[in-house]
């Protein structure tokens, strides 16, 4: 059994003394929190949070992930708070634990059937630091590993859970050891025979196997130590999990997937793996089409290696890896190998194979970011899906966009629920329809027999399909309805801000009137009702035009403010993609409510002067939102060049969201890059590191896409 002791030691030998000490104190703290408490082996409690904490270590994770893992159930079984732990360790630390936590929540098993890929999917955007999934996968681990404690019926529900959510997320991030063990451990509890006679004939196989395959390990040291490549040649082990699903997937007989030896060779370099590769083909012959080189191109999730199939002894067919020992530890470890490496120097490897790895993802990574926090900003984007994903009370799993809320989950289930929609219940408990869902939620919509729907939905709906459902709805409405639905509306709105409708003076509310464009008080109440029309912003227009007492021209109207974290009501133009700092307009669209274009934009040209369509709009304080901007680099084609342009930009704190490279000239490249960034300030910093780099041509801001929708405008 694992102790702290022993922990300590361990992580001494990466950590500096203050790191383990914080790691010691959440060791102290989870003694208390525990104290008392037994596992179901009869053990402390303690020892698991030590053993997850140990599993850990080996990745050589940081201080906050590690005392994360000591403390990763003290919020679920002891009622301490995520807030105490901020204040004893740190933010990182609570957000882990608070994370970890949110995932056991989670029951998963009494879920609907064959939804096992969305439920991997939430568990993923709840996670939002990767961390947390690293914990929580060692967390399952040791669970999966001391199982024969409980009850058949807990095994079995664990077990069931393990394949199908957190054994395949283990594969996606690469982590194949921890992904290995997950499934053989699952398969022997939930199919305890067949995964015995497997097991027994794989080792009986092997053994018989064990002369051929110790002939060919010998003749190929033999020769690789001949040509001076220091090299490490082992027979690979296939898990027996594995072999049981090729079976019954390809309806293949054991013997067939059995008798391929399977041989992985380690060694120093790159370079030395495609010498390697020669000489094996030099010994033996090579199947036809099993040749693949990950190394050049790896595989999505960071696999780098070479694959060949040769011909081996008494004409016995050899599958072999060959790769160097960082390409191993990625193989094994993937995500987590970040931190293995963190502190490696770089020096190893040449400037072309980390532009190479650059392209690849997540390999780049690990060599760009210095601090854990950046891995971590940019492995985000990459991995956690922007969707949300909650359930329905029948525990379906409907799956939408960000930001969304119970009147869009209402639509997504049906039309009708949405309209008929009066409240809704969030894991049980009453909440406001305009409340953003969260990933892992169960949503209920109480419904009414009269239909409900009503234009205030929109200034919170993100989704299409609600959003039109609702425009399409109010949109057959009788005019009279409509202007009642509208003042209703405009009152509730005006009176957030302390002004009466009634209150304000004839002449007055004629110049609003004719400064919004619109003949009527009817006619903007019945637009307001039936949609077209959102009522906060008309009642912002409303305190802007009443400020101004002065003659009407179109000089002095006053600009709405904005500043990025209005929510759904301000939607920022795709086509020039604004950012704060630059000339702003505001377009009225009945489709999607205000659009902010940039002044120059072509698209709002032809009716910019129109009051009724357009109206201005000014940045206020920067809210910390982040906005895209959109630049064209070209660059002169050299080693490294992609890593230094990476560079260049993340060291000025900005994630970049996409990029896309065409070669346009021999020797010339064009990088076409999405940023974030947080106002034009920022930009131009970025910009101006850019043009530092030796090989630049040029490098422009993009900001006039032609649009197909700029149309519909007019
Ligand atoms: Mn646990």
């Amino acid at each position: 059994m694992e102790s702290i002791g022993a922990l300590s030691k361990k992580l001494s030998d990466y950590l500096d003394p203050k790191k383990v000490d914080q790691v010691n104190k959440a060791y102290h703290f989870a003694c208390e929190a525990h104290s008392g408490q037994l596992r179901s082996s009869g053990d402390p409690y303690v020892t698991h949070p030590i053993a997850v904490a140990t599993i850990l270590s080996s990745f050589r994770m940081d201080e906050d992930s590690i005392a994360a893992a000591m403390l990763h159930d003290v919020i679920e079984d002891t009622g301490i708070p995520k807030s105490v732990i901020e204040k004893k360790f740190n933010k990182d630390v609570a957000d882990l634990v608070d994370g970890v936590s949110k995932l056991d929540k989670l029951t998963i098993s009494n879920r609907a059937t064959g939804e096992a890929e969305n439920l991997q999917k939430m568990v993923l955007a709840m996670s939002k630091d990767i961390r947390v999934i690293v914990v929580k996968l060692a967390d399952r681990l040791h669970n999966m590993r001391t199982l024969l404690y409980l009850n058949r019926e807990k095994q079995v529900k664990i077990a069931r859970e393990t394949l199908e959510i957190y054994a395949p997320i283990a594969h996606r991030i690469g982590m194949n050891n921890i992904y290995r063990e997950l499934e053989d451990l699952a398969f022997k509890v939930l199919y305890p025979t067949r995964s015995e006679r497997l097991t027994a004939a794989v080792k009986k196989n092997r053994g018989g196997q064990k002369k051929t395959l110790d002939k060919i390990q010998k003749e190929l040291n033999k020769k690789l130590l001949d040509q001076g490549i220091p090299a490490l040649v082992e027979g690979r082990e296939k898990h027996v999990y594995s072999i049981y699903r090729k079976m019954k997937e390809r309806k293949r007989s054991f013997e067939e997937i059995m008798d391929v030896y399977a041989i992985k060779i380690i060694v120093d370099t790159p370079e030395n793996c495609y010498r390697t590769l020669g000489h094996i083909h030099n010994l033996y012959k090579p199947v036809e089409g099993r040749f693949k080189d990950y190394i050049a191109i790896p595989k999505s999730n960071g696999y780098q290696s070479l694959h060949t199939g040769v011909v081996g002894l008494r004409g016995f067919p050899v599958e072999v890896q060959v790769k160097t020992q960082e390409m191993n530890d990625m193989a094994e470890n993937g995500i987590a190998s970040h931190w293995l490496y963190k502190s490696g120097n770089q020096s190893d490897t040449s400037p072309q194979v980390r532009a190479r790895r650059w392209v690849a993802g997540l390999l780049e990574m690990r060599e760009n970011f210095e601090s854990t926090e950046e891995f971590i900003e940019s492995v985000k984007t990459d991995i956690f899906p922007d969707e949300i994903y909650v359930f329905t009370p029948r525990g379906e799993i409907i799956e939408m966009s960000g930001g969304s809320t119970a009147v869009d989950f209402a639509y997504a289930v049906h039309t009708d629920i949405g309209h008929h929609c009066r409240a809704c219940r969030i894991n049980r408990r009453l909440a406001p329809l305009s409340v953003p869902l969260e990933s892992g939620q169960t949503i209920e919509i109480i419904t009414e027999k009269v239909p409900q729907t009503s234009p205030a939905w929109l200034n919170f709906a993100v989704t299409p399909r609600a959003r039109n459902s609702i425009r399409h709805y109010l949109s057959n409405l009788k005019t009279s309805e409509a202007r009642k639905f509208g003042k209703t509306l405009l009152d509730q709105s005006l009176g957030n801000m302390d002004i009466k409708l009634r209150d304000i003076d004839k002449l007055e509310l004629r110049r609003v009137l004719n400064n919004i464009g619109v003949r009527s008080l009817n006619r903007l109440l019945e637009e307001i009702g039936l949609g077209l029309r959102v009522g906060n912003i008309v009642a912002q227009q409303f305190i802007g035009f009443l400020k101004e007492n002065k003659e009407i021209t179109s000089k002095n109207i006053v600009p709405l403010e904005i500043t990025g974290s209005e929510g759904l009501i301000v939607n920022y133009a795709p086509c020039c993609k604004p950012i704060p700092g630059d000339s702003v307009i505001g377009h009225f669209t009945a489709e999607r409510g205000l659009v902010v274009h940039q002044e120059r934009c072509k698209n709002i040209l032809s009716v910019r002067e129109d009051p009724q369509q357009c109206f201005p709009v000014n940045w206020g304080e920067s809210s910390g939102k982040v906005f895209t901007a959109e630049i064209k680099v070209i660059a002169r084609d050299e080693p490294g060049l992609l890593a230094n342009l990476a560079y260049a930009i993340t060291s000025q704190e900005t994630n970049i969201s996409s990029i896309q490279t065409t070669e346009i000239n021999t020797g010339m490249h064009e990088f076409v890059l999405h940023l974030e960034v947080s106002d034009r300030l920022h930009l131009s910093r970025i910009l101006k590191k850019i043009r530092s780099l030796k090989s630049l041509v040029s490098v422009t801001r993009i900001h006039d896409h032609e649009m197909r929708q700029a149309k519909a405008l007019h």
